[in-house]
Formats: structure tokens, C-alpha cells, sequence
């Protein structure tokens, strides 16, 4: 037969996620750390690698890395769940807490893919948008949960891509107000130097998503993992992949988290560049500049996607976010390196410079 039915009809207008990758030289798009893992580590990953059995399936848990990431968050391993990336573990949450009747809480603009998981697995999606300066409504939020037909709720913070933390009043708030599984997206929080963590032992409904992607320089390994109570991980097991986690990943990832102290002055040198790219961009006239506490900034400016077409033929590539909902006019800088950085900033001056025709 030369057809083919059509595929289920949640399908039907979903554009598959783009993360826009075009070669650049400085590359300020994807919100990776700029610096890779140093020398000394990959010959110990080097060494490691070297033990593992490609034949064998890996461990489906790797309870190797749940041990080690327990000990440090003071948890027991059956608080701790790895994943293909913290996207996996997103899918995940939508597969277990979503699904045909179930409802999503989201609060864009946010990470596109969690509306994405909700759609893919026919979950309502409900939005509670952010206010203008992008900070959460509060209100708003707390008033929906209450009437409680809302099984899961998502807040990044550091939420992508507008750069702040969730108030730490609110969480808490939003914990004690619902029974719903409310997921804490911690993706960046090592460049916030904030976690929920310790709210863990008091609230069930908590599960906090964190990434090996960013602070250790591994989004091209795929590892993530989520801290929650032992019965919130059961259900995030019964729907996982059982091998999702391959054992060369497994392998690195102990590796890296083993000397995760040595990836500090690297996430030091992004705090301090981060603070050094505000202020620069603040200078430029024309620019609203949004506050982060993450890896990179968000700004509005007249002409943004002309802007962000020069700067990709000076070699720099930015997110282009102009265009999306709620985000028009805006622009987003991967803080990279000192070099990187000041060759974003030359070419966005020279940009506006010649706007102004001066
Ligand atoms: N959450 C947020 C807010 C993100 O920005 C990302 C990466 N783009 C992720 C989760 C997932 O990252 P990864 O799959 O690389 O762990």
C-alpha cells in the first residue's frame, strides 16, 4: 500500500522542537556551559569508559549515580531518579501525571517543551501567564491550584527563558495549597546558588528536576535527574524506558559528578560574567534588559530579529525569541566566554550604532 493513516490526531499541528543550531563562532544559543570538561577528567572518563561491558545492558537504574547524588543532597537512593536528560524526565512527569483528563498548570513564558508533553499525551493545558516583568501571578497561580482540578504544575527557577528564581514564599505557598505534583525545574540552579531541596522532607508533592547539562558541561551526554519522595520516583519509574540511561552516560556522568568541584570556578567565572553582561547591555541604549540568575540574559529592543541576523553574520549566534508569544521583541544571550562575550557585545554596539545612524 502506497498510504499511510494518520498518526494520532494529538499529532496534528504539533511543530517537533528546534533548537535552532546553526554553526557559528560564538555560539550563545543553547544555553551550554563554554567550557568543556578540562583534560585531567576526561582521561579519568577515558579510563572508565575502557571498563565498560558494551555487550552488557546497562544498569536500568543507574543506582550508582543515585548513591552518589543521595549522599550529596543528604536523600536515600530511592529519592533520586536519572534520566536521558532532564527532557526524558519531563516526558516522564507528563506520562505519569498527565494523560486524557488530567490537567497541566504552566506559566508562560517558560521552557516550550512542557506544553509540548502535555499535548503529546492529550493532558489540558491551563496558563497562568507571567505578569509583564515576567514574575510569576502569584495570586493567580494559588486561586487556580484551589480549585482543585490540577494534577501538575511546573515552575522553572531559574525560569527559561526570562532569567528569574521563583520567590521561595510562593513554593512554599503553592506546596502547602495543593496536592498537586508540583515539579521545581532546577535545571540552572547551580548559577543561582538557590535550591528548593530542603523543602523535600515536608511536602510529598514536591520533585525538583536538575541536569548534568549545564554546571557540568554535559548537554551532549544526556543526563538528568529528579529528587522527590520514594512514591513520587515509583510512578516515574513505571513509566520510564528501562535503559534510557546508557551505560557509557552512566560511566561519565559518575566520573564528572565525582569532581564536581572542580566545574566550581568555571560556574564562578559565569556568575561573574553574567553580572559584567548586565551591566554592558544596560549601556546600550534602546535595550530592556531583564534580570537573571542564570547562565544567560533576556533583552527587548526595536528590530530584535534584524539585530539577530547581524549579529549571526558577524559569527554570533543568539536565541531569537522576537517572535514567539509574550516574548516579542526579545533576544537571548548565552553567557559564554569573556572572548565570546565581548565579541557579542562589539557587534550588538556596532548594531545599534548604525540604527542610530551615528
Ligand atoms: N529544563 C529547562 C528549563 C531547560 O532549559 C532545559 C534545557 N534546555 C532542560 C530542562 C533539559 O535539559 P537536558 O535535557 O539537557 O537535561
Amino acid at each position: 500500500m502506497n498510504k499511510v493513516r494518520a498518526s494520532a490526531p494529538q499529532l496534528a499541528g504539533l511543530v517537533p522542537y528546534d533548537p535552532k543550531y546553526l554553526p557559528a563562532e560564538a555560539f550563545l544559543s543553547a544555553n551550554e556551559n563554554p567550557r568543556d570538561v578540562d583534560a585531567d577528567v576526561r582521561n579519568r572518563i577515558a579510563r572508565e569508559i575502557k571498563k565498560v561491558a558494551f555487550n552488557r545492558y546497562p544498569d536500568p537504574l543507574a543506582n550508582d549515580l543515585r548513591d552518589m547524588i543521595a549522599e550529596a543532597n543528604g536523600l536515600e537512593r530511592e529519592q533520586v531518579l536519572m534520566g536521558n536528560g532532564g527532557d526524558e524526565l519531563l516526558f516522564d512527569l507528563a506520562l505519569a501525571w498527565g494523560g486524557p483528563g488530567r490537567t497541566f498548570l504552566n506559566l508562560p513564558p517558560t521552557f516550550s517543551v512542557y506544553a509540548a508533553n502535555a499535548r503529546l499525551t492529550g493532558t489540558t493545558v491551563i496558563d497562568i501567564p507571567r505578569l509583564p516583568d515576567f514574575s510569576i501571578d502569584e495570586e493567580a497561580v494559588l486561586a487556580r491550584v484551589a480549585q482543585g482540578d490540577v494534577d501538575f504544575v511546573i515552575v522553572a527557577s531559574p525560569n527559561n527563558p526570562t532569567g528569574l528564581m521563583a520567590r521561595p514564599e510562593f513554593l512554599e505557598r503553592l506546596l502547602a495549597a495543593t496536592d498537586a505534583l508540583v515539579m521545581v525545574d532546577e535545571a540552572y540552579f547551580e548559577f543561582s546558588r538557590q535550591t528548593v531541596r530542603p523543602h523535600l522532607a515536608a511536602h510529598k508533592n514536591l520533585v525538583i528536576l536538575r541536569t548534568f547539562s549545564k554546571a557540568f558541561s554535559l548537554a551532549g551526554v544526556r543526563m538528568g535527574y529528579i529528587l522527590g519522595a520514594p512514591e513520587v520516583i515509583r510512578e516515574f519509574i513505571k513509566v520510564r524506558q528501562p535503559y534510557s540511561v546508557d551505560a557509557v552516560s552512566q560511566a561519565i556522568a559518575r566520573v564528572v559528578y565525582a569532581n564536581r568541584a572542580k566545574f566550581e570556578p568555571g560556574i564562578d567565572a559565569i556568575i561573574s560574567e553574567r553580572g559584567r553582561m548586565l551591566e554592558e547591555l544596560r549601556k546600550v541604549p534602546g535595550m530592556e534588559v531583564f534580570p537573571s540568575e542564570s547562565n544567560w540574559v533576556l533583552f527587548r529592543m526595536e528590530r530584535a530579529s534584524e539585530a539577530w541576523e547581524f549579529l549571526y553574520a558577524g559569527g554570533v549566534l543568539v536565541r531569537d525569541f522576537s517572535r514567539a508569544p509574550r516574548l516579542e521583541g526579545c533576544l537571548r544571550v548565552t553567557i559564554g566566554t569573556p572572548e565570546q562575550n565581548d565579541m557579542f557585545l562589539a557587534r550588538l554596539k556596532e548594531f545599534v550604532m548604525r540604527k542610530e545612524g551615528v
